[in-house]
């Protein structure tokens, strides 16, 4: 919104959509009269709608709507910031409606790519990165041609525990979790990045965006957020994005590109002495990252049950049903236990996903049951699983 105010005319904010923020998106339709809002969750819809009533915003309804509002005319580009696999159906929708599709929602990536980039081809749809570090890949890959390209290095803060010993990493709270060093984010992508599944879901969203296989995406840590991630070309010659840490500078990139304009986000400071550093991520720390190259090489429907499972283990660990080291191992667990679709065709894709929900989700519940009751630890056999 404060990008979209800064660049003015012709940048119109036209339509909203929320999921349950009903106070921030009441906000924000106050602010700039959008002709539309789609809000996905029911309860908030029905507030919603008493609370525009004749403003001359017209309401769309549930997952189904968002659909609808992303496919109207007088909708150009769609900047996709939905959180998790939920924002899937409306990024297909955008691009093959032919239109611009600036992705923050990784996850639409991660569990289609397969689709969703064909798609987009098909329609003459453009898809453009927000990822703060695919925008920087985008960028740097301008400076050569793609067979030119000899590796894609994304940089990773870290994260809250990138420096805590393991054993606290294991019982961290979820104050911890969402304490963010460099970036202030939703709590999903707070958490993942604490995992390191953000940088997992960035990895496998990089190959689709750029066609490159994992094996050559490299993730190195740099604390600073500063460097959001650089290409190296065949002859040696790494181009790096750098710009502080604030979204403004992607979004902006997205929203204009292939143009540039003044931004309105933070500038780099060279007045003062400050040092940039760098170093390979630790894989028995972070064992996410391992197990999204794994999932990255398999392909398939591994990116859709990869991120059903990890969506289910955030919201559980959220709800303190389990441990924030029990993250991965519900991920792992459920990943282990999936027959892996080479081709999948969207139903093929949504399917696995809604499986690797109801996997993951026994796997938390039976988890919860036994953080409730650890004097019966040990007798998992006897546990009663629920099935959905
Ligand atoms: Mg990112």
């Amino acid at each position: 919104m404060d990008v979209i105010r800064h660049l003015g005319e012709p940048y119109q904010a036209v339509a909203l959509s929320a999921h349950r923020h009903r106070e921030r998106l009441l906000e924000q339709v106050r602010q700039v009269r959008p002709a539309a809002v789609a809000v996905t969750d029911d309860q908030t819809a029905d507030a919603v709608e008493a609370a525009i009533v004749g403003s001359g915003t017209r309401l769309y309804r549930g997952a189904a709507g968002l659909v609808d509002l992303v496919r109207r005319d007088d909708v150009d580009i769609v900047l996709s910031a939905v959180v998790g696999a939920a924002g899937l159906p409306a990024a297909l929708a955008t691009v093959s409606s032919g239109k611009t599709l600036a992705l923050a929602n990784k996850e639409s990536l991660v569990v289609a790519g397969s689709l969703l980039i064909p798609e987009a081809r098909k329609h003459g749809a453009t898809l453009l990165p927000v990822d703060s570090e695919h925008s920087a890949v985008f960028q740097a890959l301008c400076c050569g041609k793609p067979a030119e390209v000899s590796r894609v290095i994304l940089t990773a803060s870290g994260g809250p525990f990138r420096d805590a010993p393991l054993d606290k990493i294991q019982n961290a709270t979820v104050e911890d979790a969402l304490n963010h060093p460099t970036w202030r984010m939703g709590s999903k992508i707070s958490i993942d990045s604490a995992t390191m599944f953000n940088k997992g879901l960035e990895l496998i969203e990089a190959c689709w965006l750029f066609d490159v296989p994992p094996d050559r995406v490299q993730v190195v840590i740099h604390p600073e957020s500063i460097v959001h991630s650089m290409v190296e070309f065949v002859d040696g010659s790494v181009i790096a994005q750098l710009s502080p840490p604030d979204m403004k500078t992607p979004i902006q990139y997205a929203l204009t590109y292939p143009d540039r304009a003044p931004g309105c986000g933070r500038r780099m400071d060279w007045s003062k002495l400050f040092s940039l550093n760098f170093r390979p991520p630790d894989f028995e720390r972070f064992p996410a990252l391992k197990l999204a190259y794994n999932v990255a090489a398999t392909g398939g429907t591994a990116g859709a049950v990869l991120n059903a499972a990890n969506e289910v283990a955030v919201a559980a660990f959220l709800a303190g049903k389990i441990r924030f080291g029990e993250i991965c191992g519900t991920v792992q667990r459920t990943i282990d236990a999936h027959q892996v679709q080479r081709h999948p065709t969207l139903d093929d894709l949504l399917a696995a996903d809604h499986w690797a929900r109801q996997q993951a989700t026994m796997m938390t519940e039976s988890s919860a049951l036994i953080h409730a009751q650890p004097v019966a630890r040990g007798v998992g056999a006897d546990y009663h699983l629920p099935v959905q």
